[in-house]
């Protein structure tokens, strides 16, 4: 198999890990012309699949973006930011204009203020180092917010070509996908989806007779949740519909277990609501401060779930993290599961979470 390379993208073929470039299934490998899954899936189904890689082998391979003119589009996860901006990205793209998308604006509830989180969106890719062209909130499942970008997108690639890059779980094949069924604004030779690359892992689009829509791999971030937990568990905590907010009002001495992945303590302050955003399927217990270590212990992976008994496993132990909210609301973020609104005036919390996914605070979007 050592020769062997997809004709399409340029990765060395294998049939051990379905998610790394490459990946052909056994009884493919005596095809001539042998494509990769994911060409193979591009030519045929107009479909894109998602391969991840490491940090490191990502930035060996987009070396070429720095060499070469173009638009990065930079896809996150707006319901884990820390987790999906890529800190690498600044060294990655050179001098090439960013364009940060947030997807999956669809689970928002309306009561979400757009404007101060993309203004938030852009401050934490600021503070990563990445300068961004515009923001733009779009949901690649429900189409919101794709006209207006694929208007950016022409506007500021000069018609160079368009870098999509992201961290695994993003959505990003969700997000070209759609690029591809659309056909407003973008040249109709997009539907002709498969074109021989020339890079290792990469998969070209044309979008005229000069440049390409170019789909790297999906980076893996170690911070995300999504690595630390079973897929069974990565489907609960997955927000899949608008989020409803839930609100406890607390009292100091009581905590909120987000399952059992993350707990919030209000340690100090006058008794206030305290709202949570969170996938509509993960369940929320209240309980008295003194007793949460107590259910913990005897709880964890059963009462207090997800973890399931296979996360477990994997899961690093919780570190906590004191937080003193000052201003009027504000967002304890608990990355890759959600955040707690906290409304009232003055608060002091504690804010457990797996070691490694760091808590944060923000002014509060509502
Ligand atoms: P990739 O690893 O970045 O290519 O991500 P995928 O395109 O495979 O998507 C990861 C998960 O996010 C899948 O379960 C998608 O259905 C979901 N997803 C992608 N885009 C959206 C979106 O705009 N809204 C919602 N609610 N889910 C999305």
């Amino acid at each position: 198999m050592e020769n062997l390379y997809c004709q399409g993208c340029g990765a060395k073929i294998q049939s051990t890990d379905k998610d790394q470039p490459g990946y052909t299934p056994p009884s493919s490998l005596n095809k001539e012309d042998v494509l990769c899954q994911r060409c193979f899936r591009l030519k045929h189904y107009n479909e894109i699949q998602d391969v991840s890689i490491t940090d490191d082998d990502f930035l060996k391979m987009v070396s070429q973006i720095r060499e070469k003119k173009g638009l990065v589009v930079h896809v996150i996860d707006i319901f884990d930011v820390n987790g999906s901006l890529i800190s690498s990205l600044p060294r990655i793209v050179g001098d090439n204009p960013v364009l940060l998308v947030g997807n999956k604006m669809d689970l928002l509830p309306n009561s979400v203020n757009k404007r101060k989180l993309t203004q938030w969106l852009r401050s934490q890719a600021k503070a990563v180092g990445i300068k961004v062209k515009d923001v733009c909130l779009i949901s690649s499942t429900k189409g919101q917010g794709m006209e207006e970008l694929t208007e950016q997108i022409e506007s500021f690639r000069d018609e160079k070509n368009v870098y999509i890059v992201g961290t695994t779980n993003v959505g990003k094949s969700t997000f070209i996908n759609r690029l591809i069924k659309q056909s407003t604004g973008f040249s109709e030779v997009i539907t002709t989806s498969y074109f021989p690359g020339t890079t290792l892992g990469f998969i070209e689009i044309p979008l005229d007779e000069t440049s390409s829509l170019i789909d790297t791999p999906g980076i893996v971030n170690k911070q995300q949740i999504a690595h630390y937990i079973s897929s069974a568990d990565l489907k609960l905590i997955t927000p899949n519909k608008e989020i409803k907010p839930r609100t406890y009002q607390l009292n100091e001495g009581q905590t909120l277990y987000f399952g059992g992945l993350a707990r919030l303590d209000f340690v100090k302050g006058p008794r206030q609501s305290f709202v949570c955003y969170f996938s509509n399927q993960l369940p929320i217990h209240r309980t008295k401060l003194e007793k949460a270590d107590e259910l913990y212990e005897n709880h964890i992976g059963e009462l207090l779930s997800p973890p399931n008994k296979e996360s477990l496993q994997k899961l690093p132990k919780l570190t906590v993290n004191n937080f003193k909210v000052t201003q009027d609301k504000q967002d304890i973020v608990f990355p890759g599961l959600g955040w707690v609104s906290i409304m009232g005036d003055g608060a002091t919390v504690a804010a457990h979470s797996p070691e490694g996914v760091a808590v944060s605070i923000r002014n509060s979007f509502n």
